[in-house]
């Protein structure tokens, strides 16, 4: 079964390949059951603390639909410190209302929740939420994690554990038990974006470093990270950078941000052969008053990637960019550096008419050697869309691309199908993160 495809049957050949070739999602919120989730389930009660968020007051009150709810409901007809006071169950009945009853779901995060129910083969919510409360009450989350997983087609799936996050860190300091299905990504903004904060935390963790990265600070911020990469198993070190982050050449005089991320991060990524993953483009609390929901975009300037690509060609760096006009310079910046592997439609990007632009323009400029998507998922049931919503854009542009092979006479194969769909969902990750 390796003959050349003809014309008619490349686009059902991708679309299976797609829909059955398992994901290896590379950067999601997703904790495994170990951290604790504040939801009440089968297995026990609430952990408030707790980090892995599920379920359908998680998936309404996720900051996507909250922003939305507050344009249906602006400030003035409900204020932001009246909704922060209500119950989770209270505010995702506002949500619901707004979004889900007085209006007509059709955003992409309004859409998404109605993708999951479905694939789970839930009832949709017509006459109110109770149904739905109860069946996610008599999850046992550990299994729930098997089943979303399954749905979603979903290998494994990376964390983004952050360290200098004292909830967190008490967490691994109580003892995580490892789970076969997630794997860890340190994740160390403060170093690159407010360096005396970050060294004042090292400090409080036993760490000799000081403010202005003098003395002992460069080998003791490299054994903080080597210490924390190695206790986390990390499979690569992460931060989500400012549209203004900028980079020159790491030297005296720059920034210390600058400087620690040239003396310290960049060193313990080599020393731990693991990549370095930059998040560039969000713009912190546009709209305090949202919260998580007040973060907005902003183009960034891509001289920092190239600068850094070439100042640091023993290092590999993942690079998404959150601005819809840095991606085509991300592009070509990807096609001068290969220690450069640009990854997935970030958060505003997520939509599928982005989604089909991003991915087309990149498959022609950079063939089959880019990762397509990553969830960014922070309650564990939206993996199930975000894959969902993906995976048939991604096959509708690479069949295009087949179809247009095929006329130029090149054979297409299954086979030929089959290896670069596995190269796009997973193996340009794992060759990547640890290569050969
Ligand atoms: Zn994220």
């Amino acid at each position: 079964m390796n003959e050349p495809l003809p014309v008619s049957r490349v686009a059902d050949e991708v679309i299976r390949a797609v829909l059955q070739t398992p994901v290896i999602d590379m950067h999601t919120h997703i904790y495994s059951t170990s951290f604790g989730t504040p939801v009440a389930n089968a297995a026990g009660p609430a952990d408030p603390g707790g980090l892995l968020l599920w379920g359908i007051d998680e998936m309404l009150t996720y900051h996507y639909l909250v922003a939305e709810a507050f344009r249906v409901r602006p400030a003035d007809e409900m204020p932001y410190e009246t909704f922060w006071r209500l119950s989770k169950q209270d505010q995702a009945d506002h949500v619901w209302r707004c979004l889900f009853v007085e209006r007509t779901p059709v955003s992409e995060a309004a859409k998404g929740l109605l993708t999951t129910l479905q694939a789970l083969g839930l009832e949709l919510p017509v006459s109110g939420l109770s149904g739905l409360r109860r069946w996610f009450a008599e999850q046992d989350p550990d299994d729930y994690i098997d089943r979303v997983m399954e749905v979603a087609n979903i290998d494994k799936m990376t964390m983004t554990n952050a360290v200098f996050d004292d909830a967190e860190r008490a967490r691994w300091d109580a003892g995580i038990t490892p789970d076969s299905r997630f794997d860890a990504v340190l994740r160390i903004d403060p170093v690159l974006r407010d360096w005396p904060a970050a060294a004042a935390a090292m400090r409080g963790m036993g760490y000799g470093v000081a403010d202005d990265l003098s003395g002992g600070s460069v080998s003791e911020g490299r054994r903080f990270l080597l210490d924390w990469a190695g206790r986390m198993k990390a499979v690569y070190l992460a931060a989500s950078l400012p549209p203004s982050f900028a980079f020159t050449d790491g030297g005296p005089g720059r920034p210390l941000g600058e400087q620690a991320f040239a003396r310290i991060v960049l060193p313990a990524c080599r020393d731990l052969g693991v990549p370095f993953a930059m998040m560039i483009g969000a713009r912190r609390a546009a709209n305090p008053a949202l919260g998580d929901a007040g973060d907005m975009t902003g183009r960034a300037d891509i001289e920092a990637v190239t600068n850094i690509c070439a100042a640091f060609p023993g290092n590999r760096f993942f690079v998404t960019m959150l601005s819809r006009e840095n991606q085509h310079e991300l592009c070509v910046a990807a096609r001068k550096f290969g220690n450069l592997m640009i990854f997935g439609c970030w958060w505003f990007l997520n939509n599928p008419s982005l989604v089909e632009e991003i991915t087309r323009m990149r498959v022609e400029l950079l063939g089959t050697t880019f990762i397509p998507q990553h969830a960014d998922a922070r309650v564990l049931d939206q993996m199930i869309y975000k894959w969902r919503h993906s995976r048939p854009i991604i096959a509708r542009v690479l069949a295009a691309k087949y179809e247009d092979l095929v006329g130029t006479g090149w054979p297409v194969t299954p086979k030929t199908i089959e290896r670069d769909v596995r190269l796009l969902l997973r193996d340009n990750y794992l060759n990547f993160i640890a290569p050969r």
